[in-house]
């Protein structure tokens, strides 16, 4: 951990709730400008994080660090540290206008001041055509918008953002993750956010922090996490993965689904190996880690079609293309370079 840059320092952060353990022994650095996003599955302890970062909840011990100064006990109100909540929290009486402007004026900042950031925050979001309306006037994705203008109008030095697109449709969140990421590269600002989707992480983040049971599991950029998982959670919890028993023997391991020839041996004698349906090639025999298939199943998804084949249950994601049958005989590739090895 850099403790001269300017980031911030999670140091071995504990948090209990009487009995419940909601944080073991966090370590984390988030560096300025990054756009950080914690993930996991509900009760992994996420939320809580954040709440720590935000100075809403004390943790039971460990440290939180902003550009070195130590402000675990600083009130939320003295953090450079603004939240975006999951139900955007606008005032229902207040025009757009007016919802953005209320932080600054109750801590008296002069009108003119008020309109010229007020403007300049909805402009960002895109909002500036809008702001005589009421919240009860706008879409969710508008609504979300006014609440993250809100929430930049003081230039806080981090944006937290809880579980941001979870009031939307599936449709609506995928352009808002787009726009989210865009509006975060603008700013410079750093953004952590808390999600429980893995598309959202990964369309998002430069990096992802992968949480289970109150521990950072894995913690990389995107394709990291995505390419390289640590372990079955990790792999399964951010996108389809065919998980398969191996032995190690020479030059590879033995599967389920035949030998597999490794670049690197496994420092296990029993273990598992991944590999993601994309990444498994369909044709010709080829020359090496080939697995002779029978196609079981097809399911078609428009884009593509998912395959599962004998032996070993394969999951392969074929393109739309391709056309095949059940009971069909085809070689399957799974080459060396994309064969994960899985600690545990
Ligand atoms: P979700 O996605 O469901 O919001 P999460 O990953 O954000 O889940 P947290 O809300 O951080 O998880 O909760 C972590 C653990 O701590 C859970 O077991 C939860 O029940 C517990 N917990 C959280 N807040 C409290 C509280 N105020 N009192 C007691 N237990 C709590």
């Amino acid at each position: 951990m850099n403790r001269n840059a300017k980031n911030l320092l999670i140091c071995a952060v504990y948090k209990d709730f009487g009995e419940v353990a909601a944080l073991k022994s966090v370590d984390l650095e988030v560096r300025q400008g990054e756009f950080f996003t914690l993930l996991g599955p509900s009760g992994c302890g996420k939320t809580t994080l954040l709440r720590i970062i935000a100075g809403l909840e004390i943790p039971s011990d460990g440290s939180i660090i902003l550009n070195n100064q130590n402000i675990t006990s600083l009130p939320a109100s003295k953090r450079h540290v603004n939240t975006v909540f999951q139900s955007y929290a606008l005032f229902p009486h207040l025009s757009i206008f007016d919802n953005v402007a209320f932080g600054l004026r109750s801590r008296k900042v002069r009108e003119d001041d008020v309109r010229k950031r007020v403007s300049e925050s909805l402009e960002l979001v895109e909002m500036g055509a809008l702001i005589n309306r009421m919240p009860d006037q706008l879409s969710g994705g508008q609504r979300q918008r006014v609440a993250i203008a809100r929430a930049i109008v003081n230039e806080p030095e981090i944006l937290l953002l809880d579980e941001p697109m979870s009031a939307l449709d599936a449709k609506l969140r995928n352009q808002v993750q787009e726009e989210l990421r865009r509006l975060q590269r603008k700013l410079g600002t750093t953004f952590i956010m808390v999600t429980h989707d893995q598309a959202e992480a990964l369309v998002c983040s430069d990096r992802i922090a992968v949480m289970s049971a109150g521990e950072i599991v894995q913690c990389g950029t995107a394709e990291e996490v995505y390419d390289y998982p640590r372990n079955r959670f990790v792999a399964e919890f951010l996108g389809a993965a065919n998980i398969l028993k191996s032995k190690r023997v020479d030059g590879g391991v033995q599967t389920e689904a035949g030998f597999l020839a490794l670049d690197k041996p496994p420092e296990w004698e029993e273990g598992l190996i991944a590999i993601r349906p994309e990444w498994i090639k369909i044709g010709d025999q080829p020359q090496i880690n080939g697995v002779h298939a029978v196609v079981q199943e097809i399911v078609y998804r428009g884009s593509n079609f998912d395959l599962t084949l004998s032996p070993g249950n394969l999951r392969v994601r074929t393109n739309a293309f391709k056309h095949f049958k059940i009971g069909d005989k085809v070689w399957l590739e799974l080459p060396p370079t994309e064969l994960v090895v899985l600690e545990d």
